[in-house]
This record gives C-alpha cells, structure tokens and sequence, in this order.
C-alpha cells in the first residue's frame, strides 16, 4: 500500500476528542492509517502532497442514500408524493436490472468522492453491484440490501428479498475493508411485522447494521396508530428491532416517549434536512435529539430526493433549518453539525474513522481555502459549516488511497462514468415510457 504525507497543512480540523484545530501540521498515512501528525515529519513516503493553503478534515459521511437513484435526478420535482411515486419513479424504477444500476451507483458514488464524501450508507436493491462498484472506485460503503412486500426490480416477495439479503451479507463480511454489508427492511409501513423480526435476526446473527426508514411522514405514524395501535418506533422498539444496530433514516415524527428509546437503543438517527423539505415531511427534532444524547447523523438520501448528494450543502442546512423553525439561533452549532458527519456515525459504525488521529483509517479530505469564502479564517469550523463550497474538495484519501487527486479520480475513468450514466438513464426512459428533456435529444 502507497504512503501519503501531506505536506505542511495550514490548518488541521482534526475532530479528535478534544476538537483540536492545528497550523501548519504535517501528516503521515501508512497501511491504510494516519501514523502520525506532527510539524517537520522527516519521513519519505510515495506521495507527497503539499497541503499550504489547504485545510485538511475527516472524510464525511453521508449516513442515508440511495446511490443509483442518481439516474432519476431531476426526472420530477415539486409533486406530491404519491404523483411523482406513481407517475414518475416508481415506473422507472420498476425497469432498473443490474447493468442501470452499476451505471447510477458509479456516478452517484464519483458525485460523492468529489464533494468530499469518503463513507455512504445505502439501501436499495442489486446491493451486490452496488458492492462492486465502490470496491472498485474506492468509496467506504454501508451497503443495505432491501427488504419490502410487494415486488421490486429485483424480488417478488419480501421472503426473497430476505433470502437475497441474507446471501449478500454473507458473500461480503470479511470480504473488502470498504463494504459493510447490512440489512434494509424499507419501513414498519412497507413490511410486516414477522418480516421486520426476521430482517432484524437476520442483522443480529450475523453482526451487521441494520438500517430502516422511520417516523418519516406524518401520515406514516397516523397510519401505524390506526392499525397497531402505536406510532412507528414504539411498534418497531416492541418487536425488538433495535436489537439490530439501527440506522434509522429521517425520524421527523417521534412522540415524546419514543425519545427515551431512541436514547437507550443506541439508534443512529439520519437526519435528511434538504430531502425533508423537498418531500414536505417536516422538521425533525434535533434539537431534543442532541439535548436527550441521541446520536444524529446527516444524509442526503437519494438524488431524486435532494436532488444533489452535496455534505456541505446539507451541514449548513442542518445547522440552519432548525434556528428558523424554532426561532432560536442558539440550537445546533457548528461543532454539532461537524460531529454528524464524522465522529458519531463512525462510532456507531465502530470502525476507527472520522478523526484526524494516529491509530485511525485515514479516510481524509483536504480542502483548497486560498478562495475569497475562506478569508478572513476567523474560525475554520464555521467557515466548514457555513461558508465552503463542495467544489473547495482538492484531494481524497479512503483507506489510504488517494482516490481524488486535484479534484479527479484517479481510480477509474471519470468521463466514462458520467457517459454511462446518461446511456443508461436514456435506456430507463425508453423502458418506462418517461419523458424528460434527455429524451428530446433523442
Ligand atoms: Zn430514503
């Protein structure tokens, strides 16, 4: 494996447990991890990179998404919910076979790296591929492999989907330092309660996180009163669903006691605050989340939903929406919002990520900030927060691979991906009978 030393970075944001920020630090990455930081490292490695005026951070994740969904960006906007379900994705959808799938993956997964994003969590179906493809572009991914009642592209049923899921994670522990194989059943809405056991025993036995949308809608927790007599999360908590290490997507609509369960089962919430606005879900409460010590992770969840898989955009969302909704400034800082997208989702995970220290996976980005947004640097926190751009993200390490080298990808051929991804979305189209402004050119 090649050795990294970053070469005298102007500043460090280091996210270890004392937050430390550092000038004009210099970093070491040997064997896939950070082996030292410190001023003036004598050694030689096999890439120097030079790092003044750059800011070096943890490489972010993005706790929820739907990585070939990219395919769909912008195909149907400002609908309701069950319109663009209906007339629009799920048509599409209905299509997809592996080959769009590795297409949407690659560019939803290239989209990711050159925004500075080094680990995604994903739920969707053909996970296999999706396996495949960020072993081979070199994203960190916690792969969930669906599980729903009614068919999908891939399954008629959701004991296939349990079966297919059940192989997935067993063909991928153990099998790539990047892929985290896990279990998706889609909703306590969308699957029964025997399969939501069944998925969790599955997540349990085989020790994988298992990863569920929750709370999302109103009308979801309306619903799941009317025919369990209970709101989602209580229903699931009764089942012993958090038995599983639970990422729980979205979460906007917890009563009050569910607050506690969330607390004591350890969930990692995924907060989604540009998809929430978009689909008009609401506000999810994260204040009490962070007040009440439950883990809170950011995501973007897929690009039909967002429609842009942009951190940077999504942490300053995050730290702001809440101050609106609740007309009070003083809820969600910068040093919060920075947590979720290192330190709290990788400590679930339980994999030595999200800080810039010796000992952990160096999975690093570094930003260019000789750029007018940057200056004057009177708090790199902030300015991470508030003020950078996606498009500041010079250089990417995952695992100790330089994976984005000024702004391209060194691993597999960026063009062709992105020509791929507009042959196969033309493909869906033509399969589905969807129109858009791609189809004109046709
Ligand atoms: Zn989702």
């Amino acid at each position: 494996m090649e050795s990294i030393l970053i070469k005298g970075a102007s500043v460090v944001v280091t996210q270890d447990r004392e937050r430390r920020i550092l000038r004009d630090f210099d970093i070491l990455i040997e064997d896939h991890r950070i082996s030292s930081i410190a001023r003036d490292i004598s050694a030689t490695a096999d890439v120097v990179l030079e790092a003044k005026g750059k800011l070096v951070m943890p490489g972010l994740i993005n706790t929820h998404t739907h990585i070939p969904m990219n395919l769909f960006r912008g195909v149907a906007d400002d609908m309701g919910l069950m319109e663009w379900l209906e007339k629009k994705i799920w048509p599409m959808e209905r299509k997809l076979n592996p080959y769009h799938i590795r297409a949407g993956a690659l560019l939803g997964m290239l989209e990711s790296l050159k925004m500075g994003t080094t680990t995604i969590f994903d739920m969707y179906f053909f996970e296999g591929t999706i396996a495949e493809a960020a072993s081979k572009i070199g994203i960190r991914a916690v792969l969930a492999s669906s599980v729903l009642e009614f068919p999908t592209p891939e399954t008629r049923s959701a004991e296939e989907a349990l079966s297919i899921a059940e192989n997935f994670i067993k063909e991928w522990k153990g099998r790539d330092p990047l892929v985290t194989p896990s279990i998706g059943p889609h909703a306590p809405y969308s699957v029964t309660p025997e399969n939501l056991i069944r998925a969790k025993e599955i997540a349990v036995d085989e020790n994988v996180p298992l990863q569920i949308h929750l709370a999302e809608d109103y009308s979801e927790v309306e619903q799941m009163r009317k025919k369990y007599g209970k709101p989602s999360i209580k229903h699931a908590d009764d089942l012993g669903l958090f038995d599983a290490r639970t990422v729980a997507a979205h979460v906007v609509w917890p009563s009050s006691e569910e607050l506690e369960i969330l607390r004591k089962r350890g969930i990692l919430v995924s907060h989604n605050p540009v998809s929430n606005m978009k689909t008009a879900a609401g506000f999810s409460p994260i204040p009490d989340y962070l007040k009440n010590g439950i883990r809170v992770g950011l995501g973007t969840d897929g690009a039909a939903s967002n429609n842009v898989l942009d951190m940077f955009e999504t942490m300053k969302f995050a730290a702001l929406i809440h101050k609106g909704y609740m007309r009070d400034p003083t809820v969600v800082n910068v040093r919060q919002v920075l947590d979720m997208v290192t330190r709290t989702p990788a400590e679930f995970l339980g994999i030595k990520l999200g800080a810039i220290e010796p000992g952990s996976m160096a999975d690093v980005v570094i930003l260019d900030i000789k750029k007018p947004w940057w200056i004057p640097l009177h708090s790199p926190e902030s300015h991470l927060v508030y003020s950078a751009r996606s498009s500041d993200v010079a250089h990417v390490i995952v695992n100790g691979k330089l994976v984005i080298e000024n702004g391209e990808l060194t691993t597999l051929d960026e063009g062709q991906i992105m020509k791929d991804a507009v042959k196969a979305s033309l493909d869906l189209l033509e399969r589905s009978g969807v129109k858009s402004f791609l189809s004109n050119k046709l």
